[in-house]
């Protein structure tokens, strides 16, 4: 690989492997460096061992491309500001609920003020 660039790296190898799938299936080929198959979920590697995914130079562009319209999509879907406009919690029985019911149908409580 010429002139390879890094373009990703996180300390949780499993994430690393995620976005390498991701890229591979567009067809930008990946070189995994510090990968090792003990850092799992929460059980973080230290800072400088960290897994890196590097790529060809000339497929750097199309590979941060693609990281970012991940790394979006990952916060949409799991930041706290997304997650309370989907729904609410019962504060007296702690049942879950989608953001279109106004009261609890477990308990009767209504539901809390945001
Ligand atoms: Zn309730």
């Amino acid at each position: 690989m010429a002139r390879p660039v890094r373009v990703f790296q996180h300390p949780n190898s499993l994430l690393v492997g995620h976005v390498r799938n991701l890229l591979e299936g567009a067809g930008v080929m990946c070189e995994l460096r510090n990968w090792t198959l003990a850092g799992g979920m929460g059980d973080l590697a230290p800072i400088d061992c960290e897994p890196e995914l590097w790529v060809a130079f000339d497929d750097a562009p199309r590979a941060e491309a693609l990281i970012d319209q991940w790394r979006q999509s990952v916060e949409v879907s799991s930041s706290p500001g997304a997650r309370l406009s989907r729904g609410w919690r019962c504060q007296r029985c702690g049942e879950w609920h989608e953001a279109n019911f106004d009261t609890c149908w477990q308990c009767g409580l209504e539901r809390p003020d945001p």
